[in-house]
């Protein structure tokens, strides 16, 4: 990522002499301060802090944020999981709020409407993958919503647990009039997250299709995937699950247990069986036990853990004509199409409120595949307590 790319880099460097849209102080070319909810260090717990956000450039909206959701991907960062970041760290990736105030070049937001974001903020809009639509996978490297080095201001990116942000307008979705607010905000990562595989694979009814852990990912991939008419079998850990895996729509519920020495109960029977597996496991995980349940030109396809995926043998996947890939996130097109299929279709995440103020016990209990099924942060909540 260079400068190059980014002329406009610093708020300070820049013309705002042209007028800026809304009453936000933003909008008048001056940074603004916001209660914010994050971890001073790593393995912190998230506790109040104030940050700045930038003056809005031309291109960027400001946003009040309403509701946050609480990604697993939050609890990797802040506990260092997936190597040292930068602390203090403000998480959150896949929050809606209202705009309070647009850049002079900004025509797809106005004061006043309802805007979503998601895991990026920026990428370098000219590489053949950000053409295509697919930011996420920018070749110069996409700006995560939090803790990546900020193109467009000084520090780091400090992301959705936060009273207001401001974004490139091509980095924020429209959300629908009259949906419900805090059950759009999961869409934005494990809503797309789901749903962009099985655009690409092109899941469609009268497949077998299989999700691998029933969490924040899994209980949207589950939805989504009955919806498109496949038939779906839940793998959970959690036998206490089962009954909400039928109740969203699932054929099957195979509980597994990983450390076993046959860890899935079954399995000659279900060999060779499934399309499309997904698998949402948060840590490295062994997949020898996965691979001979997918049917002939089925692919596994990981969105989960990041780390070491063991157990993989060139038989296994000769076998079967078997794929295995992996899939991150969705691009800002495909996002923008997400959300709108899920409000036409009433398809939402079941999730439970909290208060910023319980993030750091959240974590835990998403840790111990306690939530039900996607912590959603209520951030006006939050103001009211400080005002
Ligand atoms: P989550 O809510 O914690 O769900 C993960 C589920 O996996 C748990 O509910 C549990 O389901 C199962 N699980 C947990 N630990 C396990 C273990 N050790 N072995 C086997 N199964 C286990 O997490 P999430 O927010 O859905 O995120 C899932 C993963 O996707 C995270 O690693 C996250 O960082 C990653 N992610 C990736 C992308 C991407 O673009 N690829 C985007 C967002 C998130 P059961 O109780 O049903 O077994
Ligand atoms: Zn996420």
């Amino acid at each position: 990522m260079t400068e190059t790319f980014f002329p406009e880099k610093f708020a300070d460097r820049v013309d705002t002499a042209g007028p800026l849209i809304g009453t936000a102080p933003a909008a008048a070319g001056r940074t603004t301060p916001a209660q914010a909810w994050g971890a001073q260090r790593e393995n912190g717990p998230i506790a109040p802090m104030p940050i700045q956000r930038r003056a809005l450039l031309p291109d960027d909206v400001a946003i009040d944020v309403l509701y946050c959701g609480v990604c697993h991907s939050d609890i990797h960062m802040v506990r260092g999981e997936w190597g040292a970041q930068p602390f203090p760290m403000v998480p959150g990736h896949e929050f809606v709020g209202r705009v309070t105030a647009v850049g002079r070049d900004v025509t797809r937001f106005a004061p006043g409407d309802i805007a979503g974001v998601g895991c990026m903020v920026d990428s370098c809009c000219a590489c053949d993958n950000c053409m295509a639509g697919l930011e996420q996978y920018c070749t110069n490297g996409a700006t995560l919503t939090y803790a990546s080095p900020d193109t467009r201001g000084p520090g780091q990116t400090m992301g959705g647990y936060s009273e207001r942000i401001v974004v490139r307008d091509r980095f924020a979705v429209k959300i629908p009039d009259g949906a419900d607010l805090a059950t759009t905000a999961p869409l934005l990562c494990s809503g797309i997250t789901t749903f962009s595989p099985m655009q690409h694979w092109r899941l469609g009814s009268g497949q077998r299709f299989a999700v691998i852990g029933l969490g924040g990912l899994g209980h949207m991939a589950l939805k989504l995937a009955v919806h498109r008419g496949a038939e779906t079998t839940v793998f959970t850990t959690s036998a206490d699950k089962a009954k909400d895996a039928y109740a969203m729509g699932a054929t099957d519920v195979v509980v597994w247990h990983p450390t076993a020495n046959d860890p899935i109960p079954l399995a000659k029977e279900l060999a060779n069986r499934f399309d499309f597996m997904l698998s949402t496991i948060p840590s490295p995980y062994d997949l020898a036990p996965f691979l001979p349940l997918i049917r002939r030109d089925g692919a596994f396809v990981n969105v989960g853990a990041p780390g070491l995926i063991g157990g993989v043998t060139g038989g296994a996947l000769w076998d079967q004509r078997r794929s295995l890939v992996g899939s991150c996130i969705g691009g800002m097109p495909e996002t923008q199409e997400l959300v709108d299929y899920c409000c036409a279709n009433a398809i939402r995440p079941q999730i439970e409120l909290i208060h910023p103020d319980d993030i750091t016990q959240a974590y835990l209990r998403v840790e111990n595949k306690e939530v039900r099924y996607r912590f959603v942060i209520d951030l006006a909540a939050g103001k009211t307590a400080q005002a």
